[in-house]
């Protein structure tokens, strides 16, 4: 297992509740993807299952931990989804209720740790809901999830709910810095377009990652030239990828930005000349133009499946420059 620096402190106030007996049997973690959440998941789950634990920390030599170390431990459920899976069931939660119903192999504490709870479909959540209400005797629930607003009212009531923070920006910089990424420009506007989520900003500074940004922002250079806005079309549309388009956003709101002298917010800071550019060529009603369509565009690629995406791109490019031929004839 990964350990981060910034997950000391949470795993501590977490565990300081279930040392003193007071830990709920159900806890729901909700993080940014990228911030360490498994792995903050899987130290809760080896401490509550170890047999002699060590103040925060689980032995490593009782028996339990070492079936959880072989990652075989019987009373520790932690199902995930086959390949081509899109959602977690009822009959796979159904299966490990039954199984919480039982004793537990090894006498000790049984936990289900379920990452990322979106992926349940609305039976598996059904049959979740009723066993949190009455939860079987020695059981712990961890639940992770990304997105609190769209799991069950009634689900999220039943938790305690906790918020694991990003950490801090320096200590996120320093964590990447000794990643080998020393860039510090790089490294600050890597971990701003993730949310401060150190894991996911490292993924993305993987240079084939960034070199599909860089060539964004050259694009994005070359449109506020010639001002066809088509060109950004093959970059946005590669490989079903949503990020260039957030990337894009991100742009246009950091030109706005610098418009209203608000530099210090700015999220792509080894681009400042390009913002300047933007927010120098583009008054701030043809920045909002662009930016309303390309964030309805995002939506609609987000939440509607199977959906065309070149052509969705294609309908608000053209949108945007028509908007924005609109704008000028009134300007
Ligand atoms: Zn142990």
């Amino acid at each position: 297992m990964k350990w981060y620096p910034w997950l000391t402190v949470p795993y501590r106030d977490i565990l300081s509740r279930y040392q003193l007996a007071r830990g709920h049997h159900a806890l729901l973690l909700h993080s940014k993807p990228g911030t360490g959440e498994l792995s903050l998941c899987y130290a809760i789950s080896r401490w509550l299952i170890c047999r002699q634990p060590n103040g925060i920390k689980s032995c490593g030599r009782c028996h339990s931990c070492r079936l959880m170390l072989a990652g075989n431990h019987p009373d520790f459920y932690q199902p995930e989804l086959e390949k081509n899976q899109q959602s977690l069931g009822g009959d796979s939660i159904r299966t490990i209720i039954d199984g919480l119903y039982e004793r537990a192999y090894q006498g000790g504490m049984k936990v289900v740790s379920l990452l990322y709870v979106e992926q349940l479909t609305e039976l598996a959540v059904n049959v979740l809901l009723k066993t949190l209400e009455e939860p079987p005797e020695n059981t712990y629930f961890l639940l992770v999830c990304q997105t609190p607003a769209r799991l069950l009212a009634t689900l999220r009531s039943r938790c305690f709910y906790w918020l694991l923070r990003t950490p801090h920006e320096e200590l996120g910089l320093r964590w990447l810095r000794e990643m080998g990424y020393d860039n510090p420009l790089s490294a600050v506007t890597a971990l701003r377009l993730c949310d401060g989520a150190p894991l996911a900003a490292k993924i993305l500074l993987n240079p084939i990652r960034w070199q599909v940004r860089e060539e964004l922002c050259v694009v994005l250079r070359e449109v506020l030239t010639h001002g066809d806005l088509l060109a950004l079309l093959p970059t946005l549309n590669r490989d079903k990828d949503i990020k260039p388009l957030h990337w894009l956003l991100s742009l246009l709101t950091d030109a706005l930005k610098w418009q209203q002298n608000a530099q210090e917010f700015i999220i792509n800071a080894d681009k400042t000349p390009l913002v300047a550019e933007l927010a120098a060529r583009w008054p701030a009603r043809v920045l909002m133009i662009h930016w309303q369509q390309l964030l309805h565009c995002l939506l609609q690629c987000q939440e509607i499946s199977g959906v065309n995406r070149e052509l969705f791109l294609t309908y608000h490019l053209l949108n945007c420059e028509y908007g924005v031929a609109n704008a000028y004839a009134f300007l």
